[in-house]
Order: structure tokens, then sequence, then C-alpha cells
């Protein structure tokens, strides 16, 4: 604060030293230098919650998304030169950023017609705090509304950072580096999307998701999807043993109940939505199964793969990675368990302190009782 209040005196005394020298102080910008460029606020509404958008990178008439110029009639040279420097640097990383994502503009040419110079793309991009996203939806219905590309892929930076959060609350930082996500609509266009990729940014490792509107209608299964697909994406990341593909599938079920208003999940490849209408919640299914008798093989659960798993196993998976999530592990143990080289049931009592018996059987303790479990659907 002190600082500041000198800071401010010295602008203060150093404006009245040169407007002594016979200068009144700038009337356009208010001897700051900078004059706000037109209509910034109004025209970028929405922009904040990203760190670029092609929309804005890439519309020089609107100075790309600075909020301020140079005043061009500036009485205080040392004041403008400032401004100019700060301005250049700023159009100068819009410009980059915005290159970067013209071979994707190029190769994918839309007839529509583009407003304000922004090139007519099939995608729109962006960059957040944990994403690099290029998104090629057309217009979506969300919450009863239709949105077009540009303002489906901002409302959906909001979800996608969410999920970050909620995932890095339980398992520490997961995201090192910004993940270069990509959204699409189909398996040709994710063909040639990875081709211009291949082409004409060698340097990037694109992440391509794949919607089909068609099989997985409206925005609740887009929303769905993706938590599914980037839980399991993240969770690699940290280099997940082979023997605990489990956890990505029951944390993928895990962030779909607690994210997405209205999940109605896959349970599996082989049973596909086997409880798909099921008014059922998991954990009553959980519980009917094993009041039934039915429970799950640990060693051969652990030994399957994603897409192997029956929607029995999707289930427990689901209400494992419930159990250990409501123990309250330590982020740092987590990743420990994810990672360790070691086999799954070595892995669970080094970091989990339990047997794989104690472990079923505390867990079994756990999804037996009624209306505990935390399944929030
Ligand atoms: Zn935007
Ligand atoms: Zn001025």
């Amino acid at each position: 604060m002190i600082r500041l209040f000198a800071f401010l005196s010295f602008l203060v005394l150093s404006l009245l030293a040169t407007a002594q020298e016979g200068e009144l102080p700038c009337v356009p910008c208010g001897s700051t230098g900078r004059v706000r460029t037109v209509n910034q606020d109004v025209l970028y509404q929405g922009e904040d919650n990203v760190l670029f958008c092609a929309n804005v990178a890439g519309n020089q008439r609107r100075f790309r998304g600075m909020r301020f110029r140079p005043c061009p009639l500036c009485k205080f040279p040392d004041l403008a030169a400032k401004a100019r420097e700060e301005y250049d640097e700023g159009i100068r990383k819009q410009v980059e950023w915005y290159r970067l994502r013209q071979p994707i503009d190029r190769a994918f040419k839309s007839r529509l017609r583009s407003a304000n110079g922004v090139p007519n793309s099939k995608f729109s991009h962006c960059t957040t705090e944990h994403f690099d996203l290029t998104w090629g939806t057309s217009k979506h219905v969300m919450d009863g509304k239709v949105v077009d590309r540009h303002g489906v892929m901002h409302r959906y930076v909001d979800r996608l950072e969410a999920l970050c959060q909620s995932m890095e609350s339980v398992f520490g930082t997961l995201v090192e580096e910004r993940l270069n996500l990509n959204l699409v609509t189909g398996p040709p266009m994710a063909k040639s999307l990875k081709k211009v990729y291949r082409e004409s940014l060698p340097e990037v490792d694109p992440f391509v998701v794949i919607w089909q509107a068609g099989k997985h209608k409206g925005d609740d299964r887009l929303h769905e999807l993706l938590v599914h697909q980037l839980v399991d994406k993240l969770l690699m990341s940290v280099d997940l043993s082979d023997d605990r593909q489990w956890v990505s599938v029951g944390a993928g079920h895990h962030f779909a109940h607690s994210l997405v208003e209205s999940p109605r999940v896959r349970t599996g490849v082989l049973a596909e939505q086997a409880y798909h209408d099921s008014a059922d919640s998991f954990a009553d299914i959980v519980r009917q199964r094993l009041e039934s008798g039915v429970s799950p093989d640990f060693a051969a659960l652990s030994a399957k793969a994603p897409s192997e798993f029956t929607s029995d196993d999707s289930l427990f998976a689901w209400s494992w990675v419930e159990f250990l999530m409501q123990a309250g592990h330590a982020p740092d143990k987590w990743q420990a368990f994810l990672k360790d080289p070691q086999p799954v049931a070595n892995a669970l009592e080094s970091h989990f302190g339990a047997s794989v018996s104690d472990f079923l059987e505390a867990w079994k303790q756990f999804a037996s009782r009624p209306n505990e479990s935390s399944d929030n659907s």
C-alpha cells in the first residue's frame, strides 16, 4: 500500500514536473499514453474465461482484443513510448498464438461467411489454464437455447476447468503441460485433423475426442463423454499402471456423477447401457449385486483393459474408487499408488495400508450400508 502510494506520488510529481515545462496534460489519454479501443468490453463479453481466443486474436480490426492502444496525440513521449511497447508486445503475443491455429483453419474452410474478418473455419480455438482447445461442434442446444460453436466452446471452458479442479483436489496436479484437446464430430474429421497436425504442427501432441451427436444425443451426453475421456487421459498422464485401469473407469463415473447435470452413464462396453434407464442409483445397484451374492474378483478386474469391462466391472470399479475417495487419502498417496510399478496388490498395501482381502472386506461394509454410499445421481 505504502509502495503504491509512493509510486502514485512519484507519478503525480513527474507529471507536474513535465507539465510545468509548458505542456498541458494530454486530453485524449489523460496522460497515461493509452486510449481505450472502441467498445471492447461489449465486443468481447464472455472472453474473460480464456487466455486467448481465435475470435479475438484473429480480429485485426478489433485490435486483436487489446483493450487499449497508444494515444496517437500524446504530449508525453515517455508515456506514449511505454504504451506503444506494451501494445506491440500484446499484439505480438496474440499474433504468435493465432498463427499456430491457422494451418487448421486453412484446412477446414467453412462455406459460411465470417463476420469481422474472422476466418471461416469449421473450428473455434482458445487457450485456458489447462487446455489448448480446438472445438469443432456445430451450433448446439444448451439449457434450451441454441448456442453457436464459439459460444459452446466458451461454455465448455468452465466445465473443463471445473473437472480439472475436481480431479486435482483428489489426485493432485495432473496437467503439467497444457493439454491440446480437440473435439470433432466424427471419425473422418478426426482423421483429417490428425493429418493436419502431423504435417503442419508436428511439435504438437493432439488429443482428439470424437463426439457423435447421433449416438450421444444432447448436451449432457457431450459433457459426460468429455468427462470420461479426460479423466482417462489425465490419469494416463501420471503413468497409470496397466493393472490400475479400474481407477480410471471408476473415477470417470465419479466425476460424471458429480459434474454432469443428468449423467446416464455408460457402464461398460460389453453390456453397454445395461443400467442406462434404471431409476436406481449406482450405489443401490452395487448393494443389490452384493446382496444377491455377486462380488468382484480383484485380481481378474485389475487384469482387464477397460474395453473388456462388463457393466458389473464398471459398477464395482466405481464403488472401489468411491470407497477410496471417501477415506480422504492425500493426493500424493493417490499418485504414488497409481504409478507404483509394483503389482497393484502390493501398491495397495504400500500406499493405502491394506491387503487386498482387508480392502475388499472394508469396501463390502461400505457398499452394503443402505443410503450411505455417496452416489449423487
Ligand atoms: Zn472467444
Ligand atoms: Zn495522450
